[in-house]
């Protein structure tokens, strides 16, 4: 894992004024307040976690991202840890049952890697290091007071004991799914959360499999993925119908043997449900939201964290340009587009969801069929493979 600068004790030199208030450290806050960095302006960025690290959620780092990150100088430290994929091998009662390339045929980005988010995390924060910018650790935002007057926030943020009011031209709302900010502007998402519970599971394994691609094995109650990880170790996630611990334990044995391999430890394991949820407007006067605090999917399709870092990019070049005076409507206009965006990727990947975990008889068998189908299309067509990649890539399209 690259090192992230250690982080500071709560401090009480918090300043008062900030051109920007990025409220949240995670990919989406960060990658904003590289790219405000990069256009000359020092955001404050806050977290209320007490610093780095944390859970591994996504593992999955999409092309789109890495184009970005290359951008703004932190993709090297991400790609040299990392496991690059060049596609998805399909496993049903035979092994290698179908092959869904993930490159386009005349590659001009990278490939998809994968790595885990704190890692992930930990370089970007580094870069962040870099460019001068220290996050604010232990710092909550806690409430806005109404505008002051246009282009004037103040709000509250709170570490324990200590208040302090910020005033700012600003605000980024990064702060993740139960968004505070969303919260006080009142807004809520509209949407659903799936029926059927998901568990992920980090393991570390011996298998004899290629390590270049993600291994998806079909089952009677859906499809199980196993992602290779950097240094012997694995991410294996799909739908439980039952999820205490013994039960996953063994549901990752199982899905370990499959593939000809022995299980050496169980390093961590979960179970949550997933969301179909988005706001109507990704911008209020003044605040911009971004990542998951505007927008959840299912982590089928590894879109999540991705989206988030263009959100993030998007709205931190823009907040610059609006800010700079050089264009008055860019916020406006790149909220908009971002939100298409993430109405594309909620359809994709409700359909990649609704596919991979529909449970019965008849979608058991239509899965392979499904698999098999869309391997032999992308062996014959260039042009299908090229939809393929980008469905999923998030390398922007011309004009979008
Ligand atoms: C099990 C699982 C697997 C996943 N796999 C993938 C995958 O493979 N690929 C993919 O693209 N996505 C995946 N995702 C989704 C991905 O993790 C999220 O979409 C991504 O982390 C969103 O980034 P973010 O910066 O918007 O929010 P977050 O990462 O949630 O960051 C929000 C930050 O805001 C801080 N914060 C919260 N409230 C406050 C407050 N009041 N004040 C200050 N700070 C605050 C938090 O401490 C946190 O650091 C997965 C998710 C899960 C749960």
């Amino acid at each position: 894992m690259a090192d992230a600068p250690s982080p500071d004790p709560v401090v009480d030199d918090l300043p008062e004024r900030a051109e920007v208030l990025v409220v949240g450290a995670g990919p989406a806050g960060v990658t904003a307040a590289l790219a405000l960095a990069r256009a000359g302006i020092d955001p404050l960025v806050i977290d209320r976690r007490p610093g780095p690290g944390g859970q591994t959620r996504a593992v999955w780092i999409q092309p789109g991202s890495l184009e970005i990150w290359h951008h703004l100088g932190v993709a090297d430290a991400i790609v040299a840890q990392a496991q690059e994929i060049r596609g998805i091998a399909v496993h049903g009662r035979r092994r290698d049952m179908a092959w869904l390339p993930l490159d386009e045929p005349d590659l001009s980005v990278h490939r998809p890697v994968l790595l885990d988010q704190p890692s992930t995390e930990a370089a970007l924060l580094a870069g962040l290091d870099r460019a001068g910018i220290r996050v604010r650790w232990g710092w909550r935002f806690a409430e806005l007071r109404r505008p002051l007057r246009a282009g004037a926030h103040a709000a509250t943020v709170e570490a324990g004991p200590r208040r302090r009011v910020v005033r700012c031209r600003e605000v980024v709302a990064a702060d993740g799914s139960h968004s505070a900010v969303r919260a006080a502007l009142g807004l809520r998402m509209t949407g659903h959360t799936y029926p059927r519970v998901l568990y992920v599971a980090d393991l570390t394994a011996d298998l004899a499999v290629e390590r270049d691609r993600a291994h998806v094995l079909l089952a009677g109650d859906g499809a199980h993925a196993l992602l290779p990880l950097p240094r012997d170790r694995w991410r294996l996630a799909g739908t439980a119908p039952a999820c205490d611990e013994d039960d996953l334990r063994s549901q990752a044995t199982t899905a370990v043997r499959r593939l000809g391999g022995d299980l050496r430890s169980l390093d961590a394991a979960s179970t949550h449900q997933a969301h179909r949820r988005i706001l109507d407007s990704f911008r209020h006067p003044g605040i911009s939201l971004v990542g998951d605090a505007a927008h959840l999917h299912s982590p089928v399709g590894g879109q999540g964290m991705n989206l988030a870092v263009a959100d993030g990019h998007a709205i931190g070049g823009a907040v610059a340009d609006a800010l700079r005076g050089t264009d008055r409507r860019a916020v406006e206009e790149a909220a908009a587009r971002r939100r298409r965006a993430a109405v594309r990727a909620l359809r994709t990947t409700d359909v990649m969801f609704r596919v991979q975990t529909a449970p019965g008889r008849a979608a058991a068998l239509v899965r392979p069929l499904a698999f098999r189908g869309l391997s032999a299309v992308t062996a014959r067509s260039r042009t299908a493979r090229r939809v393929l990649f980008r469905s999923v890539s998030q390398v922007p399209r011309p004009g979008r």
